[in-house]
């Protein structure tokens, strides 16, 4: 007898270790470098308090200290991030937010606002106040048929090895999703 497709929890399938290698992959696919100074002379320092899989680096060229998700828009968010890449996935599906939000048991504007940040990149850049010598503008949004600034995020995608991430990125929005759940 197989259980009814809903009652799988898709987040607890997820190995969050091959999720952080998958993440280190795309970020720096030539090997780990500092944010702050760019620096590959970086050493292994532990692991995160709280998400044991989650690297932390201390670099050798400016002794600052990050972990695989320092910089990233995914550095401030308590939600896993298997459940990220998991929506990354969904997004690749053509699914709408407000379905994403249902298959994930998330809440459609927390999805919402996955969804709009995975679309520059899974790991793009946070608004970058601390970096120096570098200006960082988040403010462009990627969005299906938008012709903006192609050459600049093209540009961001590459430096940060997430270009790979961004194929499902414009599908996703429904359009829809401003409206009250009826979940
Ligand atoms: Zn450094």
């Amino acid at each position: 007898m197989m259980a009814a497709p809903d009652l799988v929890n898709l987040s607890g399938l997820i190995d969050d270790a091959k999720c952080f290698a998958l993440l280190r992959q795309h970020r720096w696919p030539e090997g780990v470098r500092c944010p702050g100074c760019g620096s590959a002379s970086v050493v292994r320092d532990g692991h995160d308090d709280t998400q044991p899989r989650r690297q932390r680096y201390r670099c050798r060229g400016c002794a600052g200290r990050f972990d695989d998700l320092t910089g990233t828009v995914l550095a401030g968010h308590h939600q896993p991030l298997r459940v990220w890449v998991l929506c990354l996935y969904l997004m690749g599906l053509n699914l709408s937010d407000r379905q994403i939000a249902r298959e994930l048991g998330l809440d459609a504007s927390g999805v919402q606002a996955m969804t709009e940040q995975l679309r520059s990149g899974l790991v793009a850049k946070a608004p970058a106040v601390r970096l120096e010598g570098e200006v960082e503008i988040d403010e462009i949004y990627v969005v299906a048929g938008h012709k903006g600034q192609p050459a600049a995020v093209a540009k961001r995608g590459a430096r940060d090895g997430a270009a790979g991430w961004r194929e499902g990125r414009a599908a996703a929005r429904s359009g829809r999703t401003g409206h009250r759940s009826s979940a």
